[in-house]
């Protein structure tokens, strides 16, 4: 059997920014998808010279906003993925949504070219949240295009949410997932923001005009959301992440369990036979490289930030990703892996972390406790061997 890849697809395309957005995605004139996606599929054949070896398992439509382009465009794509590499037939392959931006046709065609799998940004189910938040679209535009998803056959929805925002009451949240639960979507992931340089939140909370959650007030969402996911049958298999059994995301378990991956588009990262980079992020450049006459495009120009990873950042990988899954790390895989046991490597952190409740161990296997999940960063830190 041959081994897993996973494929990253990074659309940058938005309507407009959202106001604490700072992913590599952008407005600009329709006139260059066209163009932006044939440099993709030159890209994604080209790659796949080195990937014989490999089955993909996976590939994820990101970005951006995939769905702001014509459908014709994502099959396309996932025609050239067919065409260039072992796809297997079991394959997750998803595409993230906005609301507003999907219409039926395109829903039906994503089906025929594959999709399985349809990630939503709704963020909130109340209005004036999305207003604040800069999203493009209402509530109601949002049922819309989860129905429609249903309707078309989709049996594999996550929805995405954001909490312990500016303004956010406990109230708006208790409405928000209820209401969301209510339409029983098979994932959601629920994600703290963070406010980041550079966004038009960023700039507000500057001037002070921006009433974050109190920290009481957060841990209160923190611990509503965990119960409320728990009674509604939600199982959190990872610290942001929640699905119905069954219905964990593979793509992304793939990233935190050291399958490799490439990514393709501008910004995107890869890791792959030992090596990370990340794609040019200058709109200009990438389309600019003549992928199919310059084989040496993809390594020199194309990429950047090219790092070789030593064994010691392998083996931080192993435990800083694993640790984010919550069933943790396996001791057997770390010594197959390592050729060493976890214990003579990070003996330390694990013994000194248990004492503190933050780690449990049980069999093969140790986790963050609940309580080590609300000091992630900190206990997560102590993995780092330099
Ligand atoms: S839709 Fe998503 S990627 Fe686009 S600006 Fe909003 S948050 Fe960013």
């Amino acid at each position: 059997m041959k081994p897993e890849l996973e494929l990253y697809i990074h659309i940058p395309f938005c309507e407009k920014k959202c106001n604490y957005c700072d992913f590599l995605s952008f407005r600009t004139d329709p006139a260059i998808h066209g163009t932006y996606i044939s440099q993709l599929i030159k890209e994604l054949t080209g790659m796949s010279a080195i990937c014989g070896g490999y089955t993909v398992s996976s590939v994820f439509v990101g970005g951006g906003t995939p769905s702001i382009l014509q459908a014709e465009y994502i099959e396309a794509v996932l025609d050239a993925v067919r065409r260039n590499y072992d796809l297997s037939e079991y394959a997750e392959i998803t595409i993230e949504c906005n609301p507003g931006s999907i219409m039926r046709h395109k829903l039906a065609a994503y089906k025929n070219a594959g999709v399985n799998r349809r990630s939503i940004g709704l963020q909130s189910a109340d209005n004036a949240e999305l207003k604040l938040l800069g999203r493009v679209h209402s509530f109601e535009d949002f049922l819309k295009t989860y129905q429609a998803a249903r309707m078309e056959g989709f049996h594999n929805i996550n929805v995405d949410l954001i909490d312990c925002f500016p303004m956010q009451s406990m109230n708006t949240w208790r409405k928000t997932l209820r209401t969301v639960l209510m339409l029983k979507p098979e994932h959601v992931s629920v994600y703290n923001l963070i406010i980041e340089p550079g966004t038009p939140f960023y700039e507000m909370q500057k001037e002070g005009v921006l009433m974050m959650p109190s920290e009481e007030e957060q841990e209160e969402i923190d611990s509503y959301t965990k119960s409320y996911m728990k009674r509604s049958g939600y199982i959190r298999y990872e610290f942001s992440n929640w699905c119905r059994p069954g219905f964990e995301c593979r793509h992304n378990y793939g990233y935190w369990t050291g399958v490799p991956y490439l990514g393709f588009g501008l910004g995107a990262s890869s890791f792959f036979s030992g090596y990370r980079w990340k794609n040019t992020d200058r709109i200009e450049d990438y389309l600019g490289i003549d992928l199919e006459n310059d084989p040496e495009a993809f390594a020199e120009r194309l990429r950047t930030d090219i790092t070789k990873l030593s064994r010691e950042e392998k083996m931080e990988e192993f435990m800083y990703l694993g640790l984010r899954c919550t069933e943790g790390v396996s001791a057997m895989n770390f010594l197959g892996r390592f050729g060493l046991s976890i214990n003579a490597v990070f003996g330390v952190p694990i013994e000194k972390n248990i004492g503190l409740g933050l780690i449990e161990h049980e069999g093969d296997r140790y986790r963050l406790t609940e309580r080590g999940i609300d000091v992630s960063n900190q206990v997560l830190s102590e993995f780092l061997l330099h």
